[in-house]
């Protein structure tokens, strides 16, 4: 019998992001895989400005609902602390944090970081408490009554952290390039190429019609995934907010220390801050863009079309569209609740931006071979909340190519039988902030003022 790495000579990784670029890694590393050809294309000269792995910072926390996700979190993290770019990563602690439903999450996260029994956590009863222990600012009296920024009730896992998540990227990046086993190629992938008689896709057609042949082909264009492969009901790309306040050296001083403060009610959560920037962002349900574009897996000459949400980013339309005031306004309402004398409202962000989830209807990710195409494997669905994984996560990913997918995500990170609508998705439970919104119909709301 064939061993399954000799069955593939070649290995094509499409996008370079955490799970595109970990995997090209672990495909070096891996004796079993010496004498495959691996090629990592982007349409991006590395690090992608707009892709969702370059940023100047992400959570590093086993905080989940889920043993599952806690436990890897946890290998992760002593990775983080030891090894792999320990000096991007900095434990300053992370405030989980409710105000309303969402605090079963915030229950199930604790329950599972106690039990799995390597974190330092310290429950907070009130919301006087959090503001004491996680260093915020007194507003006026916090009155317990109210549904404060903070949260009115969590906990504070000090063994969380956050990571520069360029910074780290660019490690990995020279860990990889001093394997010299990988191609880098700068190009944009228009299709997979698939042979419909045998189901079997054998690489890409690049924008410029020119073709990569791989006996391989890993999709890991984040996302974009779902541009390049039907992935309607499985995967689809929510644009969520960020902005980034300029610190002076005495405000990064004052608050530097301070855990990352992360409410679930809201999803909006204040990062501790790294050279003199303070980013404020929302882990919500967030925006889509839907866009109708050729069915990526029609065969030529179909004119068979399928309307997605795709990423719209600075690099992509031909001008910057701002964040949508609701959310620069939710923004700095939670300063104002948290850091009041950052908040004035005549002191401008240094930049705004949205970023791209590929969510998932759970928040699993999507780690599998393609059930009818040959040849064809994802790595995606990052959901919001892969980059801590970026140590191990390339492991995941070549040990599920051999059929050897981790105990703990059997039946989770598999292509899904059963597309699902997505109005009808649950979730993970993590998420807060506005449902349902429509980019370009939120851009028009504003435009009409009525906000
Ligand atoms: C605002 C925000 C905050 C987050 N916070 C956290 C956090 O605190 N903690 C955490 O663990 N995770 C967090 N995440 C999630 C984490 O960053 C992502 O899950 C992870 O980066 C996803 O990586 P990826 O490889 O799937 O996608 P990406 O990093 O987007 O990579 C995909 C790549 O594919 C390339 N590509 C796309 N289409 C094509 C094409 N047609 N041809 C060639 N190349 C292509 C793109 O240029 C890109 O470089 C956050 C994400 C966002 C957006």
């Amino acid at each position: 019998m064939v061993s399954i790495p000799a069955q593939y000579p070649s290995v094509l990784i499409i996008g370079s992001g955490v799970f595109g670029l970990a995997t090209a890694w672990e495909l070096s590393k891996n004796p079993e895989f010496k004498d495959t050809e691996i090629t990592l294309i982007d349409r991006q000269p590395f690090p992608a400005a707009d892709s969702s792995s370059i940023d100047t910072s992400r959570i590093i926390r086993p905080d989940y609902a889920s043993l599952s996700y806690t436990r890897l979190a946890s290998k992760a993290q002593l990775l983080w602390r030891t090894t792999f770019a320990p000096e991007h990563y900095h434990e300053t602690g992370l405030a989980v944090t409710a105000s309303g439903p969402e605090q079963s999450y915030v229950t199930d996260s604790l329950r599972n970081v106690q039990f799995h029994g390597t974190d330092r956590v310290q429950t907070l009863q009130s919301a006087a408490e959090i503001q004491r222990v996680c260093g915020l600012e007194a507003n006026k009296p916090t009155d317990d009554t109210l549904s404060p920024g903070g949260g009115s009730t969590g906990y504070v896992n000090w063994n969380s952290g956050w990571a520069d998540a360029e910074g780290a990227m660019c490690w990995l990046r020279r860990e990889v390039e001093k394997l010299n086993r990988v191609r880098f190629i700068t190009g944009t992938v228009k299709r997979l190429n698939i042979n419909h008689s045998t189901n079997t896709v054998s690489g890409v057609i690049l924008s410029d019609d020119s073709t990569l042949t791989a006996s391989l082909t890993i999709l890991a264009a984040g996302a974009w995934s779902p541009s390049l492969l039907d992935l309607r009901g499985i995967c689809k790309a929510t644009g969520q907010a960020l902005v980034y306040l300029p610190l002076s050296a005495s405000e990064q001083a004052k608050v530097a220390n301070n855990p990352t403060i992360l409410n679930l009610s809201t999803g909006l959560f204040i990062i501790t801050p790294s050279r003199k920037s303070l980013k404020v962002a929302r882990h919500g349900h967030g925006y889509t863009n839907p866009t109708t574009i050729p069915h990526p897996e029609a065969a030529p000459g179909s004119n068979q079309t399928i309307t997605i949400s795709l990423p719209a980013t600075h690099l992509t339309t031909h001008t910057q569209d701002p964040l949508p005031l609701e959310a620069q306004r939710q923004c700095r309402d939670l300063l104002r609740s948290v850091y009041p004398s950052l908040s004035s409202p005549s002191r401008p962000w240094s930049k705004t931006r949205i970023c791209w989830y590929t969510d998932t209807r759970n928040g699993d990710f999507l780690i599998d071979h393609h059930p009818k195409y040959k040849g064809l494997f994802l790595a995606t669905g990052g959901a919001g909340h892969a980059f801590k994984f970026l140590p191990v996560i390339g492991e995941c990913v070549v040990e599920s190519i051999l059929g050897r997918m981790p105990e703990d995500f059997r039946g989770k990170w598999e292509f899904p039988r059963q597309r699902v609508p997505e109005e009808e998705w649950a979730g993970d439970g993590s998420r807060g902030g506005p449902e349902g919104v429509v980019l370009a119909e939120e851009y028009e709301r504003q435009r009409k003022g009525r906000l």
